[in-house]
């Protein structure tokens, strides 16, 4: 997890004693259970938002807490509700935190005025207001002023939505004193070392559930990697590409073209894509199905696959340990059923042993990493944000970071 805030912005907000301070954080974590009893499954994402919280309130700053969860309908939705992770994050802090029930209205207002200096509260998910996620921006402003009425400085730290042009990462960045956070400079930090002259060999692993989602940053890293390594569900759309039978694996039909021609240019080039050998296949996707492991190139056509197989983890992991920077996005397998796990965990291992830097990415590798029993610091980096860590790689600008500017 990205650490400390050397590098943090903070302190351009000067004296922040006695000031209220929104800070954007990202507390998007999984959840379980009913809507009035849930529990989060991996609270990674709220103890990455610690660093900056604490060092605010230790500063004297009256810090209130934005954030959203899942994907309401611009509607309040108890079962997305931020009541049981700002209670995490109390627990973190090791200090009680207040927590408003709307988002702009007349809690968070008595909730925000009832704060001391070095107190903390969270308002409730932000995706409750339609404006947040609007495309319009005089719907979405309209959001922001009231957000930023509530505070007299702005610090953005979530960084898994800084790809965003929300109204809590964008507008109200326009609308107050604002900093970039700790995390946030953490992991631009790394970004930019995986972008500007990485250490040779650079060692891309991807895999995860869709191709489609991965495309432009495969189109990106063609140029600046040396060898690109495919596992996951997006797997069986490249395997299409070069006219295998994939059975009932996931496939994007509508991608087959644009795998087959990176496949091209990939030969061309001199920067192999290099996909699994074998696979692990089984009836149905789940813990008590019977596998199998079979050549990539002979899906039985009655089968999914729902992992690499053993000499692919192998090859892969040789591969990756070979790295002097190595950046990992998407399981390669449905490593939340146990039998589906080995090809993630012979990636995530490799990983851990690289001589160099080694990033993970994405929300479910984060996850599976933690889930498999890894220790976070065994990574160089693990990012709290997958979709804004590939759309800096593709190359494009983060809407929440270059209104920092
Ligand atoms: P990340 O959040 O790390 O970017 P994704 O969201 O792209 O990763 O993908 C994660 C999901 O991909 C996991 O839930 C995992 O179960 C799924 N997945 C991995 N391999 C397969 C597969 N062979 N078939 C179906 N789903 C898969
Ligand atoms: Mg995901």
């Amino acid at each position: 997890m990205a650490q400390g805030n050397q590098h943090s912005g903070i302190e351009a907000l000067g004296e922040v004693r006695g000031r209220i301070v929104l800070v954007r954080s990202d507390l998007n974590v999984p959840l379980d259970g009913p809507a009035e009893a849930r529990v989060i499954t991996d609270d990674g994402r709220v103890r990455a938002s610690v660093p900056t919280i604490r060092q605010l309130a230790d500063a004297g700053a009256r810090v209130v807490v934005t954030a959203h969860l899942g994907r309401p309908k611009g509607a309040p939705d108890p079962a997305y509700s931020l009541a049981p992770v700002a209670r995490r994050l109390g627990e973190l802090l090791g200090k009680p935190v207040a927590f408003a029930t709307d988002t702009v209205g007349e809690s968070a207002k008595e909730t925000v005025a009832g704060l001391e200096d070095g107190a903390v509260a969270v308002l409730e998910n932000v995706r409750f207001n339609p404006g947040e996620t609007s495309k319009d921006d005089a719907e979405r402003g309209a959001f922001a002023d009231r957000l930023a009425a509530l505070g007299d400085a702005f610090v953005s730290d979530g960084f898994g939505v800084v790809h965003r042009k929300q109204a809590s990462v964008y507008d109200v960045a326009q609308r107050l004193p604002h900093a970039m956070g700790g995390l946030v400079a953490a992991e631009v930090d790394v970004l930019r070392r995986l972008t500007e002259d990485p250490a040779r060999p650079y060692v891309v692993v991807l895999g995860g559930s869709k191709v489609s989602d991965k495309l432009a940053v495969i189109d990106n890293l063609l140029d600046k990697a040396d060898e690109l390594l495919v596992g996951g569900g997006m797997v069986f759309t490249f395997l299409a590409a070069l006219g295998h039978e994939v059975g009932r694996s996931l496939l994007e039909e509508d991608q087959v073209d644009a795998c087959r021609s990176y496949l091209d240019r990939a030969g061309r080039s001199g920067v192999p894509i290099v996909l699994p050998s074998d696979i692990v296949v089984a009836a149905e996707v789940s813990a008590e199905a019977e596998t199998q492991v079979v050549a990539a190139d002979a899906i039985p056509a009655d089968r999914l696959g729902l992992d690499i197989g053993p000499e692919s983890a192998e090859r892969f992991a040789e591969r990756i340990r070979r790295g002097r920077t190595v950046f990992w996005n998407g399981p390669m397998g449905v490593f939340e059923l146990d039998p589906f796990a080995a090809g993630t965990r012979a990636v995530a291992q490799a990983l851990t042993e690289v001589d160099g830097l080694s990033v993970v990415g994405g929300g479910d590798s984060a996850a599976a990493v933690r889930k498999l029993g890894f220790a976070e610091d065994a990574f160089g980096h693990i990012s709290t944000g997958g979709g804004a860590s590939l759309e800096y790689l593709e190359g494009k600008q983060l809407p929440g970071l270059a209104v920092l500017d």
